[in-house]
């Protein structure tokens, strides 16, 4: 069927070649005569000598409203000649007769020239305002163009001539692409499919967050089955007209249906598929509209016509369940952060196309990331390669990678921020104090850097992550990652006997994590397994809209007095920890205050003393437990 638009297309082509050929063929033989050698008027009696004379070979006789106008004779030498007659060429005619020399007359010619000439210019003038009058509108994208084409979707189509994403492209997430394999099949072979009587299903809801490869996946699907590819996006059917949501919607599938099997990719499907009735105006705007009309062409078409309608989000909990009912979206599949082994791919993946030095390991980096999505280490490998440009090198080296890291997770670089002695003391203590914390405890994350040189908001820096990605975390583990967010107050508080506004951040994310301890997962002893307060969040997008406290007065104070009390634990646990380590908390804050920026081996060797010094103490203390007894 794609053949059938192309061949219509170079039909249009066609015609308007052969439109402008005639029209310059016609303007030549025009100007035919006149264009070549030049033409001398002559007086009429001087006309009828040269003829008279035997000069003129042959004639030709315009015509203008049956009266002769014009005579244009030529002559031996191939000269032209031409004259205005009076009216009357009785006796021109019976010269040329009796000299036998050759005469024509076109006499309808002048009139169909005459009126072409007078409208071509207004053709050309309308011509070419309706021709600008098309670009802008284009250019305008928005407001103009809908104006006049309301209904038509804005579909895009990505035909095979156009560079394909494939399977290669997409990094990791191998249960999603096994998942869409069968789906592949399909496309390919729907035939195959109808002869078992097998079933598809019609729409295949990829959830995820953001920047996880939802977009690239789907078109990845399209690339590998060879299918035409109609991309949309969720918030194009909503416009400000009435009616037009729902008339896009037929059109897309309309158009869809011509091409057999293809894709539909509805990205953003939130947009139009939000629970219906949450809208203003009771339940009939235009969203609702469109999503009906959605409902409808998902259960209008034959599943044996090979049309997969595909769609993303990343906000699965405000969808209409009437999307997700059999027939509809049916099969869901989730595009979740990528792990460990997948950041590395996706590194490798988008690295192809940039030179690095020999020693960069991406595997140290993909450890380094935890988090991050397809889309954060695609920025983070740009933002490594414009480094190592402003640094004039050739390649890429471990060095500009980790930097990006920093730069991505905490902002870039403050070189212009001075801090005087005593507050870049501070700041090296209270980044001490958490990398300390962190180690020392059994369950602490890994230290990886810390740095005082400050950095977007922040005027100390600390990369601490898990040994592994985690899933599922135990009480003891939230203790302690309170107590490792306490560490820097911590060592403030011993180290300086004062107390400073850096610990700001810090002191917000430990009463969060203590409030969710407390609310959500039920790890308080004295108010049980129960949680409080519903949450209304965005699931993939980890933000919280708001709270309906479903709670009295006297459990809000528990609750206050339990998160009060965990945060007290874990702070009094970190302050121990610190006073245990004086000596190794001076030898790094010294270390730090001297490099600025400790990592790697060198890091590693520093924080060897924290756990040597551990081992010392608990020696020493089973010493005195051993004599005492
Ligand atoms: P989403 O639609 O989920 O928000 P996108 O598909 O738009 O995410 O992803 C944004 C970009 O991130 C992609 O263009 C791609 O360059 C990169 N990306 C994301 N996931 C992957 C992956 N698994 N493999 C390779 N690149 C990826
Ligand atoms: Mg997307
Ligand atoms: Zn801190």
């Amino acid at each position: 069927m794609a053949e059938k638009n192309k061949k219509n297309f170079l039909k249009k082509e066609i015609i308007a070649w052969v439109i402008l050929i005639i029209i310059l063929f016609s303007v030549s033989t025009f100007f035919g005569r006149n264009s070549g050698a030049p033409v001398a008027t002559v007086p009429y009696s001087e006309f009828i000598d040269r003829v008279n004379s035997g000069d003129v070979t042959s004639v030709e006789i315009k015509m203008k409203e049956n009266y002769p106008s014009q005579v244009i004779g030529t002559l031996k030498d191939g000269s032209f000649i031409d004259s205005y007659p009076p009216g009357n060429i009785d006796t021109l005619e019976k010269d040329l007769i009796e000299k036998g020399v050759t005469y024509d007359v076109n006499p309808s010619n002048n009139t169909f020239w005459m009126i072409f000439w007078n409208i071509a210019p207004w053709i050309l003038i309308i011509g070419v305002w309706w021709f600008f009058m098309q670009k802008m509108m284009q250019g305008a994208g928005g407001g103009a163009n809908q104006a006049f084409s309301f209904g038509k979707s804005k579909a895009k189509l990505f035909l095979d001539n156009k560079p394909r994403v494939t399977f290669k492209d997409v990094a990791g997430v191998e249960e999603v692409k096994e998942e869409l394999k069968e789906i592949i099949e399909f496309l390919k072979n729907p035939k195959k499919f109808a002869q078992f009587g097998a079933k598809i299903p019609k729409g295949v809801l990829l959830l995820g967050p953001p920047g996880c490869g939802k977009t690239l996946i789907a078109r990845a699907v399209a690339g590998e089955a060879k299918v035409p590819f109609f991309s949309v996006s969720g918030s194009e059917f909503v416009e400000m007209f009435v009616g037009v949501g729902a008339s896009r919607v037929r059109d897309l599938f309309k158009q869809a249906k011509t091409y057999g099997p293809c894709i539909i990719f509805i990205d953003e499907i939130d947009a139009v598929g939000r629970h219906r009735g949450a809208g203003i105006g009771g339940g009939h705007d235009e969203r609702e509209q469109t999503l009906n009309q959605l409902l409808v062409e998902m259960d209008g078409f034959d599943p044996h016509t090979g049309i997969i309608v595909m769609a993303a989000t990343n906000r699965p909990d405000i969808l209409d369940t009437a999307l997700l009912r059999p027939g509809r979206f049916d099969r869901r599949i989730v595009v979740g952060l990528p792990t460990s082994k997948d950041r590395e791919e996706i590194l490798k993946v988008h690295g192809k196309k940039k030179t690095f030095a020999k020693e960069v390991n991406f595997k140290s980096i993909a450890q380094q990331t935890p988090g991050f999505t397809g889309a954060d280490l695609e920025n983070l490998l740009n933002e490594a390669a414009l480094l190592a440009i402003r640094k004039n090198k050739k390649e890429i080296s471990q060095q500009e990678i980790e930097e990006a890291v920093d730069k991505v997770i905490a902002g870039p670089e403050k070189k212009s921020l001075i801090l005087s002695e005593e507050e870049k003391r501070a700041v090296a203590i209270h980044e001490t104090g958490h990398a300390i914390v962190n180690t020392a405890l059994p369950t602490g994350d890994i230290v990886h850097r810390i740095s005082v040189v400050s950095r977007g908001m922040a005027l100390g820096y600390n990369l601490q992550l898990p040994e592994r990605d985690k899933y599922l975390q135990k009480k003891s583990e939230l203790m302690n990652k309170i107590s490792a967010l306490l560490g820097g107050r911590a060592a403030e508080e011993v180290m300086l006997h004062e107390t400073s506004t850096g610990a700001a951040n810090d002191l917000e994310r430990a009463t969060d994590i203590a409030r969710k301890m407390v609310r959500t997962y039920g790890m308080s002893d004295k108010l049980g397994p129960i949680t409080f307060g519903k949450h209304n969040e965005m699931i993939f997008l980890g933000k919280e809209l708001g709270e309906e406290r479903d709670y009295s007065e006297t459990t809000a104070n528990l609750i206050d007095a339990e998160v009060k009390k965990i945060i007290e634990t874990s702070y009094e646990k970190a302050k121990l920890l610190i006073e245990k380590q004086l000596n190794t908390v001076m030898t790094i804050t010294n270390a730090l205050l001297e490099k600025e920026t400790l990592q790697g081996e060198e890091l590693k060797k520093y924080l060897s003393l924290v756990k040597k010094e551990k081992k010392r103490i608990a020696k020493k203390h089973s010493k005195r437990i051993s004599t005492s007894s």
